[in-house]
């Protein structure tokens, strides 16, 4: 899951990045308006966490021109603003919810879970199933027949990414786009590696290879 963040406050913009990164997702951090809207052209994103002041394109210009595009990519907004009428006009530009500074980061991670959920191909229950195995995005927890499998957050991520679309491959690319933030280290057969472990810890026909294409579940 791979999540943009746009907030120009440095001390929050640090925080809710580490706070995130700490909750398994691979988070960019821009710092100004202006390259919002570049990077959500280039990078394949779950979720936008958007500040609304910032310099350069606002965060309400940049949640208009998403929406212009028909992208139906998840919008959390955040803002210091709290007056009632900002809050509605912030809803009718598009946005899925929103938060007032100063928020709890516990009610950020839930709130970005409601978003997922809600930006999944259909609304995705709360616990995701395919077969025997069972995977609880708020608990960070899976389970196979009933029985705990303790996962790496890196591993977590990968599963996650494939059970919410359980119908879909996913290339090596996308699934390196889900794990890993700019910056981020990426060793060439990492994604090999944690679909390797995945299989010796669910059952290896849990995950199909779909031969110069990717990855997918074996149909339950
Ligand atoms: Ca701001």
């Amino acid at each position: 899951m791979r999540i943009l963040l746009v907030e120009d406050d440095a001390s929050l913009g640090r925080t809710i990045q580490s706070w995130l990164q700490l909750d398994g997702y691979a988070v960019d951090w821009l710092d100004h308006g202006d390259l919002a809207d570049a990077a959500l052209r280039t990078h394949d994103y779950q979720c936008l966490v958007l500040d609304r002041g910032l310099p350069g394109a606002s965060g309400d210009a940049i949640l208009a021109a998403l929406r212009a595009r028909s992208e139906p990519l998840p919008v959390l907004l955040i803002t210091a603003r709290d007056a009632l009428a900002d809050r509605i006009e912030g809803l009718d530009l598009g946005a899925d919810d929103y938060l007032v500074k100063p928020f709890d980061l516990e009610e950020l991670s839930a709130r970005i879970r409601a978003a997922l959920r809600r930006g999944a191909a259909t609304v995705a229950p709360v616990l995701l199933r395919h077969g025997a195995v069972a995977l609880d995005p708020a608990a960070k927890r899976v389970t196979l027949d009933g029985v705990p499998v303790p996962l790496t957050a890196r591993e977590f991520t990968v599963l996650q990414t494939l059970m919410r679309r359980s119908g879909q491959v996913f290339s090596r690319a996308q699934l390196e786009e889900a794990l890993y933030g700019w910056g981020e280290e990426v060793e060439s057969n990492a994604i090999e590696v944690h679909i390797s472990n995945l299989r010796k810890k669910l059952g290896a026909r849990f995950i199909t290879t779909v031969r110069n294409h990717g990855y997918g579940l074996a149909p339950a």
